[in-house]
């Protein structure tokens, strides 16, 4: 289960861009989301507003740590001043990381902000060191550290679709989880460095559906959404989709034991990729910079 140093290797040849200018002709159907077909109820123009990162003092003491970790490391203000390159929104969504029981990391409509908890980064943390197993403890550590910063990345996508789709009422019907899973997906395929937080991220939904299988994950995370494999095998997926050159070891078949996503999948993943890259880019047109 554990391919990170393989993951690491196979993004050298990367480069892809995948939301940018894209044909605003109707995008196809995906899970999750359609294309709008009438003019959309707020200007169809990058709005002049950022996701704007604040902290909240940790009420915890492992939250405590990850505040602090997060801030010495500007993580959430990378995370955003990516997303803010992209795509401009209609007035300024705060980014809030806070202390919160359960772990958790949600879009607050009614706050109209994303909250990010520390102890959510916490949870992540002790998964990533449990799997971390190799080269010295600082090896580790800083390995850990890195995991920790990507799955962070991956999260604040995630939630910044739920306020994208929100606040410039897109179209988003069916499974409004795997369109928040794609578009995270899409923005963290935008470079080499992002595509390194997208294998983490695929490494923590690995942890957590064994967890889940295990039956052992219990309470510990407030999350609405499924932890089951599938969303494992759909972020395998989508990264083997946007290169499948790169990834192609990923690919489960009798020349590849090792790999680890069925073939009859493995066929479909360019497509779908393809697929949500046309519908987002569609969706977000109007606001991309
Ligand atoms: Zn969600």
């Amino acid at each position: 289960m554990r391919f990170h140093r393989r993951w690491a290797a196979a993004l050298a040849a990367a480069a892809l861009l995948t939301l940018g200018a894209s044909s605003a002709t109707a995008a196809p159907a995906v899970p999750g989301v359609t294309a709008a077909s009438a003019v959309p109820a707020v200007p169809a123009v990058p709005g002049p507003g950022a996701l704007v990162v604040s902290y909240e003092p940790a009420q915890t003491e492992v939250g405590l740590a990850e505040q602090q970790f997060l801030q010495e490391n500007q993580v959430l203000e990378s995370a955003a001043a990516h997303a803010n390159a992209l795509i401009g929104l209609p007035r300024d969504i705060p980014l809030v990381a806070v202390s919160c029981d359960p772990p958790n990391a949600y879009w607050d409509s009614e706050s109209q902000a994303i909250l990010f908890c520390y102890e959510y980064a916490a949870l992540f943390r002790g998964l990533f060191a449990e799997r971390n197993t190799e080269g010295s403890p600082a090896e580790r550590a800083r390995a850990t550290d890195e995991d920790v910063i990507g799955v962070a990345n991956s999260t604040v996508f995630h939630e910044l679709a739920h306020a994208l789709i929100e606040v410039y009422e897109l179209p988003a019907t069916g499974r409004e989880e795997d369109s928040a899973d794609q578009l995270a997906t899409l923005l963290l395929s935008e470079d080499s460095l992002h595509q390194e937080y997208a294998i983490s991220d695929i490494e923590a939904w690995g942890a957590l559906a064994e967890l889940s299988e295990q039956g052992a994950l219990g309470d510990k995370l407030a999350d609405e959404h499924a932890l089951d494999s599938q969303r494992y095998y759909n972020a395998i997926c989508w990264l083997y989709g946007s290169d499948p050159k790169t990834y192609d070891f990923v690919v489960l078949s009798e020349a590849n034991p090792e790999g680890f996503l069925p073939e009859a999948r493995a066929v479909r993943c360019p497509g779908e990729y393809t697929q949500m890259q046309k519908a987002w880019s569609t969706l977000l047109a109007p606001y991309l910079k």
